[in-house]
């Protein structure tokens, strides 16, 4: 059975044009960028090569304005903790929604549980943040609002431009994870109005083991790594030079390539969703237009995720079941109760995304593989 991989938001392979390209830079071009021999220079220009092909990617008013980390999670990490404490003079409030990833809602408690205020907005049943609450809840004491741009579990896009006016109005920073959203919709943080950017590197066919932080110039952050003062002081510790180098090279292909491989993506997804909502009491999660073009989740009455999940492996096709992070936990996915699931039918989801490997034609392989799997386990199921 040929694999058909539907877990892009999990991990994704590295694009072989990634690979060839930053290979040079594990044994050839492998020199330290802070040292000032040749090969040392060659590794320092990789890197400042890199940080103008993300720059380009989103926008950024300078090359600057990008600081490289190990990946999401750290820039997540450094955008809140960051601002937090290196404003903590102007207040001690934050502010997320409640379908944020853990790397932005566990910094946050933290942040809580040292004597900041943690204000959590709501989302309605598709996904959408809620603007009333977001204005209510900023404060003149609000250091950083963190707003996801796209859901990973439900593929929902957040109206950033208009959530980043409501937070300039009041003169306060939006920090945007846009770690599955990069590379797939087009991102300009002078346009929608972003002080901190999330970016990763696995996220758009490059090497694990790299991230960015979007920093708007201006924006005051502590850094979290103190040590040899890479990265303008905001991220010490000896860059991981493949993974900066792979990161750059998979921008530039995702900024090339993103209209024409967002409209094939979106016409596969399209069609599954048609399909899979064949299935009785099947449902779509998250927005019915507004979603990423790789991205369909549904949920089914009745039936566990997980026994979806090692069902459709025996098809040799790879789903998800909710965040990747915490699928390993049998808790409820805190997206899916956000957007008014019951737990039992939070248990019931299915998350397919796609990538640059599927095809329109394994649409039928796989709607097949799902309509046989629900019907087995129902047939099972206890409920
Ligand atoms: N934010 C979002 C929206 C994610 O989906 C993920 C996981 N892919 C992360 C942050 C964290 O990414 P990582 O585990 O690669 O640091």
């Amino acid at each position: 059975m040929k694999r058909i991989y539907l877990d892009h938001t999990s991990a994704m392979p590295v694009d072989k044009r990634v690979l060839r390209f930053a290979e040079r830079y594990f044994d050839k071009d492998f020199g330290n960028p802070s040292s000032l021999y040749s090969v040392g220079l060659r590794a320092k220009s990789a890197i400042e090569d890199a940080r103008k092909k993300v720059a380009e990617l989103i926008n950024a008013e300078k090359e600057t304005c990008i600081v490289f980390t190990s990946g999401a999670t750290e820039s997540n990490n450094l955008a809140i903790k960051g601002t937090a404490l290196r404003n903590i003079a102007k207040g001690k409030e934050v502010v997320a929604s409640n379908i944020e990833h853990i790397s932005v809602l566990n910094p946050m408690k933290e942040l809580q549980k040292n004597g900041f205020k943690f204000t959590i907005i709501p989302v309605d049943s598709i996904g959408i943040i809620n603007m009333e609450k977001l204005d209510e809840s900023l404060t003149k004491n609000t250091t950083v609002t963190s707003i996801m741009y796209a859901n990973n579990e439900i593929g929902t896009i957040e109206p950033i431009k208009e959530i980043s006016e409501t937070v300039h109005k009041k003169g306060l920073y939006l920090h945007v994870d846009a770690t599955i959203a990069a590379g797939f919709i087009p991102i300009d943080v002078q346009n929608d109005g972003i002080d901190l950017l999330t970016l990763s590197s696995n996220d758009m066919y490059g090497p694990q083991g790299a991230g960015v932080l979007y920093i708007k110039s201006g924006v005051k952050l502590q850094p979290i790594l103190s040590g040899g003062g890479q990265e303008q002081g905001l991220r010490s510790g000896t860059e991981n030079l493949f993974a900066i180098a792979g990161m750059g090279e998979a921008a530039r292909i995702a900024k090339n390539e993103m209209g024409i491989e967002g409209n094939r993506l979106k016409e596969i997804r399209d069609k599954l969703i048609v399909e899979i909502l064949k299935i009785e009491d099947s449902y779509l999660t998250g927005h019915p237009t507004q979603r990423l073009p790789n991205h369909a989740s549904f949920r089914f009455s009745r039936i566990e995720g997980e026994s979806i999940l090692l069902n459709m492996d025996m098809y040799n096709i790879q789903i998800s079941t909710g965040s990747a992070c915490s699928s390993r936990t049998l808790e409820s996915s805190h997206t899916l109760l956000a957007i008014g699931l019951k737990h039992e039918e939070a248990h019931g989801s299915m998350v397919l995304t796609l990538g640059r490997a599927n095809k329109i034609e394994e649409v039928p392989i796989i709607t097949k593989a799902v309509k046989e799997t629900i019907k087995r386990l129902r047939r099972l199921s206890p409920l």
